[in-house]
């Protein structure tokens, strides 16, 4: 079989516009394929690798750049590394692209109107309260990647066609061999 080639599959968004599912529901389509695969979930990394920072620019850059390094050290062993994070701050991104390189950046996006009318961990309430401060998209800024590799409109489109999308995506690139074309 051939060597898999690692690769970094970073979702951005808004809270609640579909990170973790879109990535949860990947992670079973790439395992099911045999793919070696590692998932960071923004929520799980910020209770032990990036423990104690908070959400100034300046924590949230250095909470991007250590999911950043793991993110390259499996990269560039093999692994298919699947990070959710908001990860508002553009540049930041872009540091982490650079250094990784096999990098494919996926925008999960769906209009602050429906992220907070799902309000799936009751967050925004909590911010539109004053509970909360610098939540993204309340009080606090989301720099929309520009020209992402894959833009998932959840809004319109289901979990499913979501990671159809993203397979075709890691296809064209070469990062996984099309069903049809394994024997
Ligand atoms: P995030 O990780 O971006 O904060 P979550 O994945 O935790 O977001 O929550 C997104 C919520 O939106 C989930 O409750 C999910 O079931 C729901 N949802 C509804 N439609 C979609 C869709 N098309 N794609 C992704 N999530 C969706």
């Amino acid at each position: 079989m051939a060597m898999q080639r690692g690769v970094t599959i970073w979702f951005t968004g808004l809270s609640g516009s579909g990170k973790s599912t879109i990535a949860r529901a990947l992670e079973a389509e790439l395992r099911q394929r045999g793919c070696q695969l590692e998932v960071l979930d923004g929520d799980i990394v910020r209770t032990n690798l990036t423990k104690g920072l908070g959400f100034s620019k300046a924590d949230r850059d250095e909470n991007i750049r250590r999911i950043g390094f793991v993110s390259h050290l499996l990269t560039r062993n093999g692994v298919m590394v699947l990070v959710s994070a908001i990860s508002p701050y553009r540049n930041a991104r872009e540091e982490v692209r650079d250094r990784i390189e096999e990098f494919v950046e996926v925008f999960v996006d769906a209009p602050l109107s429906v992220c907070e009318d799902r309000d799936v961990k009751g967050l925004y309430k909590k911010a539109r309260a004053g509970e909360i401060k610098q939540f993204t998209g309340i009080d606090d800024p989301y720099e929309a990647p520009l020209t992402p590799e894959v833009h998932c409109h959840t809004d319109q489109q289901t979990v499913d066609e979501s990671v159809a999308q993203i397979i075709g995506q890691l296809e064209a690139m070469g990062y996984l061999t099309p069903m049809a074309a394994v024997a």
